[in-house]
């Protein structure tokens, strides 16, 4: 059996994906359709080729009509039960999924939507996924008190379990919502901030100040500062590093480029994702696979990988997932006659 078998079927975690960005063309073509919106495209195939990726405008006009596609809590419920579908298909049993939460529609309905979407992962697949609103960073501070508020409000339910920072990184710190992240850490709530990404070093500075970054998007130029490799290091605090957004939003050149295994040499706790899916043409299996190809990689990097994600989870249960897990892993190995070895350990984590 093949390492790719292997990596297909083996259970895996997920850290950074959006909701929003996560959206297929069939799902994205039935929102539009219930909410009367005109798409660039009225076939699977033409709004596949509409979310191929051409330059980051245009990426940014994908990713804002998907949005306004958002009308109602049915939408969101839906737009949830497609994506858990699709984390299932990949046996990822475990997902923190990014949603930045329309203001159009009142905080209580999109929370009822959130939760049933949420039970219905769990009872139809048996996958836990659980949220992460995010604040879209070209906003004003009020909107982020606000959705901060809802991050808060949702977390006592146990359906939202961090404060996100996305959106243009450029011009817009995350020091404008330093208020917001206070609020939300003062409710026991953790924050995973997008940071060093189209910024370099200072941004993932800023995340850390004033977002009390638990976890950093993305996170890849923090290699221009040594001092501050040194103080993620130290830390262990972890990267949601995407490789083939990174690529294709021109972080570097190509994949073989990559910093990932610059990241993994230095010491730094790193993670893998998908980030947007459908618009940079891949899934988790495909970011695992295409990485194995292109670092060699075998099955103990993949394995560490993605105990690296359970480990740093937002998630009480984290501790039993890894021992899940491991177990599977083991058995898989068994099956595939993959030669049985120890898992590569992760550092030890200096969590949020
Ligand atoms: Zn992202």
């Amino acid at each position: 059996m093949s390492l790719s078998d292997y990596v297909r079927v083996m259970p895996k975690a997920e850290l950074h994906v959006h909701l929003q960005g996560a959206t297929q063309p069939e799902t994205l073509l039935h929102l539009a359709q219930r909410n009367g919106i005109t798409l660039p495209a009225e076939t699977v195939e033409g709004i596949r080729e509409w979310y191929t990726f051409q330059d980051f405008d245009h990426f940014l006009s994908v990713y804002d009509l998907i949005c306004e596609c958002f009308r109602s809590g049915e939408d969101i419920e839906l737009a949830l039960r497609e994506f858990s579908a699709g984390q299932a298909a990949q046996n990822i049993r475990y997902t923190e999924v990014t949603f930045t939460p329309p203001r159009r529609i009142p905080w209580p309905e999109q929370f009822a939507a959130l939760r049933r979407g949420r039970e219905w992962a769990l009872t139809e697949h048996g996958i836990i996924i659980n949220l992460i609103l995010d604040i879209p960073r070209e906003y004003d501070a009020a909107v982020g008190n606000l959705i901060a508020d809802w991050a808060i409000d949702g977390s006592r339910a146990g359906v939202v379990v961090g404060l996100g920072l996305g959106g243009p990184e450029r011009g817009n710190p995350a020091a404008r919502f330093a208020d917001a992240f206070e609020k939300a850490r003062a409710s026991g709530l953790p924050a995973a901030l997008h940071a060093g990404e189209v910024v370099g070093p200072e941004s993932i500075w800023d995340a850390l100040a004033h977002g009390f970054s638990a976890r950093i998007g993305h996170g890849v130029r923090c290699l221009e500062d040594p001092r501050l490799v040194e103080h993620l290091r130290d830390r262990q605090i972890p990267l949601e590093v995407s490789p083939s957004s990174n690529v294709l939003l021109g972080v570097c050149s190509s994949l073989a480029e990559h910093p990932l295994p610059r990241l993994l040499d230095a010491g730094l706790y790193v993670t893998v994702n998908s980030d947007d899916p459908p618009m940079f043409n891949t899934t988790l299996t495909d970011e695992f696979l295409r990485c194995a190809e292109a670092f060699g990689w075998g099955a103990e990097r993949i394995e560490q990988l993605t105990l690296n994600a359970l480990r740093v989870a937002f998630y009480s249960e984290r501790q039993t997932l890894v021992e899940q897990y491991l177990a599977e892993f083991a058995r898989l190995r068994e099956q595939f006659g993959i030669q049985t070895c120890e898992p590569v350990e992760s550092a030890s984590h200096i969590g949020p």
